[in-house]
């Protein structure tokens, strides 16, 4: 398969090429994100390999038919960016990668939980300038409290098994539960029950069209007063514009981030020099209470290792086949 690889980062070629030592498919790899602009350099190749940055909207999809391109494998667990129909309606098949690394978002979650608990960003910032004054840094014990976790799937179980370990009381909400949450400690009820009785309340479950602004002026009269939000599944699940009236009263005490609704523009690129400062981005990161990564929670050298190799699978199976019944179930 000659495969266009695109938004390649010099990660992704070291990766995948070692992934792809025995399969030999041709590996293309790209700089650019794949856009309306960019998606005419996947001429001649039979596959484009795409990450959560890229644009795979109606147009994009039918220029990659048109110029003989005939999978799409992402190299993403997340499959939102996706216009599916499009994808089926061409014969475009579309292959992910799913539980490539639950362990590594799930640390990075908690993670963020810790960093804005005890302040540990802010802190760091005033050491460096001498200052070891504790004002403003006082944080609280994990061990006791109470932690919400919406969506029980892979990456939640594992987070349910982390904040277990600390003690903490794990309330659970997921329209399809399962005995493995159980198992790592957590106890299923409403939403609503979850969103009265957390301390902190994290989202692990995909962007679809019910999930699109879950977390909602409404619900997030629900939580608890000063409550830490977490998102590290999809930036879309929080209405941003709600949260930030949120943090402006105190209803939200903390917010961690590592998703954010408008990242294709932004994550992955260094912009120092061209954010304007006046977006909703910007005005997030004015608070000390809030604590963002740039979409990184995947990034471990784990979880790249599985990606390129679960791509690798996929591209093969796909040449053996010629469709993706050979592809492994979790498979679109
Ligand atoms: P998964 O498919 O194993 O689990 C998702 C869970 O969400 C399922 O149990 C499902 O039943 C549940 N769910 C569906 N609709 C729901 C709803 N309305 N309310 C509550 N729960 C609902 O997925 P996963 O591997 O655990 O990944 C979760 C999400 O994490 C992915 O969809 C992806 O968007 C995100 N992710 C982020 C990164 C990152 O780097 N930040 C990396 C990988 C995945």
């Amino acid at each position: 398969m000659r495969v266009a690889v695109f938004s390649a980062k010099p990660y992704d070629r070291r990766f995948l090429t070692e992934a792809d030592q025995e399969a030999g498919h041709e590996l293309v790899f790209l700089e650019p994100r794949l856009s309306p602009d960019t998606a005419s350099l996947a001429g001649g190749c039979d596959a484009v390999c795409a990450f959560v940055n890229d644009d795979l909207s109606a147009p994009v999809l039918e220029e990659l038919a048109a110029i003989g391109v005939r999978l799409v494998a992402l190299r993403s667990a997340g499959y939102n960016h996706v216009d599916l129909t499009a994808a089926r309606k061409l014969g475009l098949a579309v292959t992910r990668v799913p539980g490539y690394s639950p362990y590594a978002v799930a640390e990075h979650c908690a993670g963020l939980v810790l960093a804005l608990n005890r302040r540990i960003h802010r802190a760091y910032n005033r050491v460096r300038e001498h200052n070891f004054a504790l004002n403003g840094l006082l944080g609280f014990d994990l061990h006791g409290r109470t932690v919400g976790v919406i969506g029980t799937g892979k990456i939640g179980v594992r987070f349910i098994r982390i904040m277990a370990g600390f003690g903490c009381r794990v309330l659970a909400y997921d329209p399809y539960p399962g005995d493995e949450a159980i198992e790592a400690g957590a106890r299923y009820v409403p939403l609503e029950t979850l969103l009265a009785e957390s301390d902190i309340v994290t989202l692990h479950c995909p962007l679809t069209p019910e999930t699109y602004h879950l977390i909602d002026e409404r619900r997030i009269a629900q939580m608890r007063d000063g409550v830490m939000l977490i998102n590290t599944s999809r930036g879309a699940l929080i209405d941003t514009a709600a949260v930030l009236r949120a943090l402006k009263t105190g209803r939200i005490g903390n917010l961690g981030l590592d998703v954010y609704e408008e990242e294709a523009d932004l994550f992955f690129e260094d912009l120092s020099d061209e954010m304007p400062g006046d977006d909703l981005f910007s005005r997030l990161v004015t608070f000390p209470n809030v604590l963002i990564t740039g979409h990184q929670a995947f990034f471990t050298e784990d979880a790249l290792r599985n990606i390129a190799a679960s791509t690798v699978e996929s591209l093969t199976a796909y040449a053996r086949d010629n469709s993706t019944a050979g592809i492994a179930p979790d498979a679109l």
